[in-house]
């Protein structure tokens, strides 16, 4: 059985979060350290520590993180301007929570991605 995160905390509201939106299958609120002008954790409640772990029966609730980010985005106004969705993987993805969920970052021209510079 997965054990509680601190995100299934933030969703049971045992320790406070700025929520944007809450139903069966997922929570999204506000990362504490933003990387962007907006930055939304879109997470599943059903705690599944990562992508590794995923399973069929998860599908429904895994596409569901796509609409919800699709209507957080719209009620940001950038669905048009555009934004970057982020799932890490496991250690060399860069995934500190084991608990599952996709970065929205938007509100300006983002950067790129893939290998931290190298000296
Ligand atoms: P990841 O590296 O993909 O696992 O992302 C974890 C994210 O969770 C990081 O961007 C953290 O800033 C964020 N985070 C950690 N603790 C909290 C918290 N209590 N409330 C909101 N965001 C958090």
């Amino acid at each position: 059985m997965a054990t509680e995160t601190i995100f299934t905390k933030i969703i049971n509201g045992t320790i406070p979060s700025n929520i944007l939106y809450h139903d069966d299958l997922v929570t999204a609120f506000a990362d504490i350290a933003p990387k962007a002008p907006h930055h939304i954790l879109i997470v599943t409640n059903k705690p599944i520590p990562s992508v590794a772990e995923v399973e069929s029966c998860d599908e429904q609730m895994l596409g569901h993180l796509f609409i919800v980010a699709r209507k957080i985005a719209t009620d940001l106004g950038v669905n048009e301007s555009g934004y970057r969705l982020i799932v890490n993987v496991g250690a060399d993805g860069g995934q500190e929570v084991p608990h599952i969920h996709m970065h929205l970052l938007a509100g300006g021209k983002l950067g790129g991605l893939g290998f931290p510079k190298q000296d």
